[in-house]
């Protein structure tokens, strides 16, 4: 299969896990066999080490070239993207965390992909939303623990509850992000919850139509314990707002990459078929040009913390964006893209079918912003 412009950037930065990730995709979309491969791939190219300073370990750069890596991988394996969305993502929590120990304690192994990092926020995005309650609860043993032989002075805490959707839970070891709820009442906390915690139980992989290497099952903790070590942030709201748009700028890092391997694909039909769509792949291409600039630089300069609205319009946009590609890539690929194992078109289509629903989800986010919009017109202050 010869290399689109689309993969173009990948291919000549890890010319190695570019070919791993082209003679894999179909397997990490539709199988589990190579679930384990993919964070170390990941690591050996240097991708988890990109936007993270180098005094930390990285290889420098911004939160713009992370997005930009996870764009690149999503052109071969929307799969892959997503593992290293979930990867990347857990280490910009510790970037952000002012858990300095925690960071000391767990960069590492995260940035060499020995650890697997996964994000369990999506229950956390929808309780800021005021969608659903927190999930986890924490229970303060703090005063049972200093007393008991060995305790120490730091908080402790024992969490029960669960999350039903946790990507790059890998076998081999992992750490997940999740939101918990205090007992005692107060801010809810983000806590780092070790693999190997007590009562931590990790499902077997769902039963998923795609994207089935990607380590993507369900998390239960019951009285586990957690310390203050633990704890990437005691203030979950306030954090989170500050964190939002890296977490969305790298989510949507895999509609960009997904968007131009699809408008590539046009080019591969007849020229019959290219001329046909020709005014509407330019379209989209510029469209696309112009929501990766804004995406990247307001990441950059901080712009969406105080206005995630226009962030909230940029996700929708390329989500759409995503449908649009996708659905031009159906039309010129003809009854090829039928046939299994001809062309990556049936898996892109699936691939797509995510984009909407990951959190926040496209409904979510328009009922939001029209949330937004009544209010404005409530107090006089539409813009
Ligand atoms: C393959 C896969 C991997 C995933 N990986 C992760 C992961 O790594 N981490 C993680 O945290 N999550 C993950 N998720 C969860 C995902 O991000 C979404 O949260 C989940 O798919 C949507 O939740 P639900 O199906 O329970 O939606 P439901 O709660 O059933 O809601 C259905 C839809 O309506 C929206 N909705 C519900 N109530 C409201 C409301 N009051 N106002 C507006 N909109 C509303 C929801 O956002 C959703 O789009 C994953 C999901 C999948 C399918």
């Amino acid at each position: 299969m010869s290399t689109t412009a689309s993969q173009q950037g990948l291919t000549a930065r890890a010319p190695a896990l570019a070919s791993w990730l082209d003679a894999h995709a179909e397997t990490l979309d539709t199988d589990a066999t190579l679930s384990g491969e993919v964070v170390p791939q990941l690591a050996s190219a240097g991708l988890l080490r990109v936007g993270v300073p180098v005094e930390l370990g990285g290889t420098g750069g911004t939160i713009g070239d992370a997005i930009d890596s996870v764009a690149d991988v999503a052109a071969h394996s929307f799969a892959a993207a997503f593992v290293l969305w979930g990867q990347r993502t857990f280490i910009e929590y510790l970037l952000q965390s002012p858990n300095q120990a925690l960071r000391d304690r767990l960069l590492p192994a995260l940035l060499c992909g020995e650890l697997a990092g996964a994000t369990g926020l999506s229950n956390a995005m929808k309780y800021l939303s005021a969608i659903e309650p927190l999930q986890i609860r924490a229970t303060d043993v703090t005063t049972l623990s200093s007393s008991g032989v060995g305790g120490g002075d730091t908080s402790s805490w024992r969490v029960n509850g669960g999350l039903p959707w946790i990507t790059n839970l890998r076998k081999q070891g992992f750490v997940a992000a999740a939101a918990v709820d205090h007992e005692a009442g107060g801010p809810p906390s983000i806590f780092a919850i070790a693999h190997d915690a007590p009562g931590v139980h990790r499902s077997d992989d769902l039963d998923l139509i795609g994207l089935r290497g990607t380590n993507t099952a369900a998390l239960q903790m019951t009285d586990t314990p957690l310390r203050e070590d633990d704890r990437i942030t005691d203030n979950a709201p306030a954090w989170l707002v500050r964190v939002r748009p890296a977490f969305l700028g790298l989510q949507c890092g895999m509609s960009l990459g997904l968007v131009r391997r699809s408008l590539d694909a046009t080019n591969e039909g007849g020229p019959a078929a290219r001329s046909a769509v020709a005014d509407d792949v330019a379209a989209l291409t510029d469209q696309l040009a112009s929501l990766t600039t804004r995406l990247k630089s307001g990441v950059l300069r901080g712009e969406f913390v105080d206005t995630p609205a226009s962030l909230f319009k940029l996700r929708i946009s390329l989500a759409e964006l995503v449908h649009d590609a996708a659905t031009l890539e159906v039309q010129t690929g003809g009854g090829r893209g039928y046939l299994r194992g001809l062309s990556g078109v049936a898996r892109r289509q699936r691939e797509a079918a995510f984009v909407p629903i990951v959190t926040p989800s496209l409904v979510q986010l328009k009922n939001q912003l029209a949330a937004q919009r009544e209010q404005q017109l409530k107090t006089g202050t539409v813009t």
